[in-house]
């Protein structure tokens, strides 16, 4: 099954995170690397941090929602959705993920985008990922390894949304 799966880290060594991440991806068993995009860098969007958090804060507290770093990788795998589902928790635990409120920065994120061109509506699992269409930095290094996957017209819905190339993944 040929699927891509969204990469995303905005705290710590965030590049680093995501070459690693990359390569535990690439080590999963029945999995092999097809392909990378680029490292994209873009503001966080919707971040609602709790009343309660955010006193906590110091006085600058931009530094606490680093900007993301993002990019897309495809593979080909053997695995099903739900336990490649399970396999990407795991690779974000060992990375160091914690959940202490909805769109909290992270360590890593991974999505999973397309699997093939299943459609998936489960409790734990939807597929496409639901909110990849309002996201530059989804669909902007989706676009660059597979170009078909998406339109122009998706691509100039998100086209306000800044977003800068930052080099190889
Ligand atoms: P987000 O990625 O939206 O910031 P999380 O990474 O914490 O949030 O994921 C929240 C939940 O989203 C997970 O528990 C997972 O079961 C669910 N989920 C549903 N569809 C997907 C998908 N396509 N890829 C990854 N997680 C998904
Ligand atoms: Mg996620």
């Amino acid at each position: 099954m040929l699927v891509y799966i969204a990469l995303g880290a905005n705290l710590g060594d965030a590049a680093l995170a995501l070459g690693d991440a990359e390569k535990a991806l690439a080590g999963l068993p029945g999995t092999s690397l097809l392909d990378r995009s680029s490292v994209y860098k873009t503001a966080p969007l919707g971040i609602e941090m709790p009343a309660s958090e955010r006193a906590c804060l110091p006085a600058d507290s931009v530094a606490f929602h680093p900007d993301y770093f993002n990019a897309v990788v495809s593979l080909t795998t053997s695995l099903t959705a739900p336990e490649l589902l399970k396999h990407l928790q795991r690779i974000e635990t060992d990375a160091g993920r914690q959940r202490p409120f909805p769109n909290a920065p992270r360590t890593l994120d991974l999505d999973l985008l397309l699997y093939g061109s299943a459609t998936i509506d489960s409790t734990s699992l939807t597929v496409p990922h639901p909110r990849m269409w309002q996201r530059a930095f989804v669909l902007v290094p989706l676009a660059e390894i597979a170009p078909e996957r998406v339109s122009i017209e998706q691509l100039e819905a998100v086209a306000h949304q800044a977003i800068w190339r930052v080099g190889a993944l």
